[in-house]
């Protein structure tokens, strides 16, 4: 090790740092002062997310598969402190294309992330997910609900892979000792989603956007909380920071049906669209509201951008994207 790279502060490993909420963690270390070296396969992220931190000092970007396993130099960095492990497709329509990678990700990916974590001493966050609540019979969730999945329903590929994953996170933490954390983040919205990547915030944005109707799903009575991503991003260097154990959730308490939320977002982007219902998916969880209580207790952290601003910038960031 150089006197140089001996130096240099201790860095953060993003994984699946180029995907949305990646970019924006990345972005938000940087801004804090800490290197950071995002790794990601770019299938479902985009180099183009992290293009305007490639010039900042501090900042790596490596493209490789975690699957396979992770490599960083220690000429990239030489010493690692914390490892975000946010590496997944995350989108319904993502993981059902891509089922095995998915799962793979889920376990390999996630063995490879807490080996680094491991051999660094590092402090290591699981992104998991409110889908390891699955379609949840306890309402609002809190942490103790052990979740309601069909392992061979068409989400298992990422329910079941979070779930393992977090499963192998409290392995390494009480076999390996690595000072582990788990965040169970529930639906993020903001700039940066892909606009075909199915979710419904940018999906109802472009057609609110281009005039055409808001696809709601089935009746449109089931409920979701939207988190800003910022808020999200926040809570995730929150409970990093701290010396939680997890899992600690994430997300927005302002728990809306999908038909209010068409509603909010037609507003948004100038209320020329009417509303369609097309199939619900199967498997489409009934409800969704997270139980906030632990993180405001253990970190102090609560949402704070509300649904109208956060919306209103993100259909801004949308509409320019489109003029380009
Ligand atoms: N949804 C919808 N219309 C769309 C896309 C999604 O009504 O064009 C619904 C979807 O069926 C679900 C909710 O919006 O009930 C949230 O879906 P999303 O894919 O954003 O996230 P999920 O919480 O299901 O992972």
């Amino acid at each position: 090790m150089s006197a140089r790279t001996r130096s240099r502060a201790a860095a953060a490993v993003v994984t699946g740092g180029t995907g949305f909420l990646g970019s924006h963690l990345c972005e938000a270390l940087l801004d804090a002062g800490r290197p950071v070296v995002c790794i990601d396969n770019l299938v479902t992220g985009a180099a183009e997310n992290v293009a305007h931190l490639q010039a900042r000092s501090g900042f790596t970007l490596l493209r490789q598969d975690i699957s396979d396993g992770i490599e960083v130099g220690a000429d990239v960095a030489a010493d690692i402190d914390l490892v975000l492990h946010l590496a997944s497709p995350a989108s319904p329509p993502d993981y059902l294309r891509l089922p095995l990678e998915t799962l793979r990700v889920g376990s390999e990916g996630t063995r490879h992330a807490l080996e680094l974590a491991a051999r660094h001493g590092a402090r290591f966050l699981m992104a998991s997910t409110s889908e390891v609540y699955g379609d949840p019979l306890e309402h609002p969730q809190r942490e103790s609900y052990h979740g309601n999945v069909d392992p061979v329903g068409p989400r298992a590929v990422y329910d079941e892979a979070k779930r393992f994953a977090e499963a192998m996170t409290a392995a390494y933490r009480s076999s390996r000792r690595v000072d582990t954390t788990i965040a169970r983040i529930f639906n993020t919205y903001g700039p940066r989603m892909r606009a075909d990547d199915g979710r419904v915030v940018p999906t109802f944005i472009l057609q609110g956007l281009e005039g055409r109707p808001l696809t709601v799903a089935g009746d449109g009575s089931q409920t979701r909380s939207l988190c800003h991503v910022s808020d999200t991003v926040r809570g995730l260097l929150a409970l990093a920071a701290s010396g939680h154990p997890g899992p600690v959730n994430i997300g927005g308490t302002g728990e809306l049906t999908v038909l209010e939320i068409a509603e909010v977002v037609r507003r948004a982007t100038g209320g020329r669209s009417a509303v369609v219902h097309i199939d619900l998916p199967v498997g489409d969880p009934r409800q969704r509201c997270p139980d906030t209580a632990l993180a405001r207790e253990v970190l102090g952290w609560a949402p704070e951008v509300g649904l109208d601003e956060g919306l209103a910038e993100t259909v801004q960031w949308f509409h320019h994207r489109r003029a380009a």
